[in-house]
């Protein structure tokens, strides 16, 4: 039978959790056992018995849950004193941002444990259910929306009133992506004028068909890769777009900015030159700001002005609908769990073959699993050792 062990999170501001109550008895049902940090539930108010009456071990010993765990399961990686209270043959599952983790990655290869990085669960039809990086960035772009509105002076519907007749707010969009297609369609709910922008010539259907123009920028050859991911773009097409969209931005008052290109630093998009001419009092929510950023005025963690301008980098954007993402990343675990579950052995087994492992496996007995991860990571040490 596998231990599977859900702990609470410990970073200041995560008011998300791993596991609720209906995920449990599903995995309970199943034949899994089903260990919980006590007060896992308590930032979104779901009380311990809740989960006890699911059939979940309640433990407040966080040490000890970690010692029987075969499966580990939070939001985060765990620390490395959680680490070593796991046993060698323990599979850690979070997200672990595995680009910018090659020590903890490096550490965990060495010592024998299993990690799984739930940013390297594949963009297929199988996972759409396990894509938690979908799952959170949908929500991540209501949050900038709601964001933005509550930072801008103005209001988001045209109104027709006695007192005056009062003009849709302007919002760009820049990337259209899970999460700019989500804040595309919450500020058209709101009823904003939107205009969008992506590299993904691919996506300027999506725009329409939620109701917004697509801005033409002719960049030459972008397009995406197999996954569905943006190719990075040349430095020249970069400075192309910064020209290209300067003038939307100029007369946008909302910029909401959702531009990555995976396993890379984000695009600097917006200089502050171009700020500039934005009227006092609009808004930009960046939301790579805590990565690198695509605004260059954006700091990470906070809210700022630049020029009269709010410029909103606070990131953690899903924690701030904490329910509802802990609803979706907790289904997206469970129903990883699921599909690794062996009924006639009862036990949840990894089979490294699988595609699904192939690529969201980071370390698994002593090896680099995951092969584009395997390349950088490599070359990223080699290129630390010869310095
Ligand atoms: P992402 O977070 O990597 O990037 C966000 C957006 O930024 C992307 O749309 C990308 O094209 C865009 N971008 C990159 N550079 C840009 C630039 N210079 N200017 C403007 N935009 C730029 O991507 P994501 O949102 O996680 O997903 C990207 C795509 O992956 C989706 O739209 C979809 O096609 C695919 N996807 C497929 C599945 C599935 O099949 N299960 C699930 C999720 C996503």
């Amino acid at each position: 039978m596998s231990t599977v062990v859900f702990v609470k999170e410990q970073r200041l501001q995560e008011r998300r959790c791993s596991c609720l109550p209906n995920n449990v008895k599903t995995l309970v049902e199943l034949g899994m056992s089903v260990y919980v940090q006590k007060g896992i539930g308590k930032t979104l108010h779901i009380d311990d018995s809740k989960y006890i009456d699911a059939g979940a071990i309640i433990a407040s010993s966080r040490k000890k849950l970690l010692s029987v765990a075969d499966y580990v399961l939070s939001i985060h990686p765990l620390s490395q004193k959680d680490l070593n209270e796991t046993k060698l043959e323990v599979c850690c599952i979070s997200f672990f941002d595995p680009f910018n983790s090659p020590e903890l990655i490096e550490w965990l290869r060495i010592s024998g444990r299993s990690s799984l990085s739930m940013e390297l669960i594949p963009r297929s039809s199988r996972c759409q259910k396990m894509d938690a990086l979908s799952s959170q960035a949908s929500l991540a772009g209501y949050v900038m929306v709601a964001e933005a509105m509550l930072a801008l002076p103005k209001v988001f519907p045209m109104m027709m009133t006695p007192a005056g007749t009062i003009k849709p707010t302007k919002v760009f969009v820049i990337g259209a992506g899970v999460a700019g297609l989500q804040a595309i369609a919450t500020a058209k709910r709101l009823g904003a004028s939107v205009v969008a922008y992506d590299t993904r010539e691919a996506v300027a259907e999506q725009v329409r068909s939620l109701g917004a123009k697509f801005l033409n920028i002719d960049l030459g050859n972008t397009g995406q890769n197999e996954q569905g991911y943006a190719n990075a773009l040349t430095s020249e097409q970069i400075e192309l777009q910064q020209k290209a969209q300067a003038q939307c931005i100029a007369e946008s008052d909302v910029v909401i900015t959702t531009a990555q290109v995976f396993g890379r630093k984000p695009p600097l998009l917006i200089k502050n030159n171009v700020i500039a001419l934005m009227q006092p009092g609009s808004v930009i929510v960046d939301m790579a700001a805590e990565s690198g950023g695509n605004v260059e005025a954006s700091v990470a963690g906070k809210t700022t002005i630049y020029n009269g301008v709010t410029i909103i980098g606070t990131g953690n954007w899903s924690s701030k609908v904490a329910y509802h993402a802990s609803q979706m990343y907790a289904n997206n675990l469970q129903a990883l769990l699921q599909e690794f579950w062996r009924p006639q052995a009862q036990k949840v087994e990894l089979d490294i073959a699988d595609e699904i492992l192939q690529s969201a496996l980071i370390t698994h007995q002593g090896e680099l699993i995951n092969l584009n991860f395997k390349a950088l990571h490599t070359k990223a040490l080699n290129s630390a050792e010869t310095h």
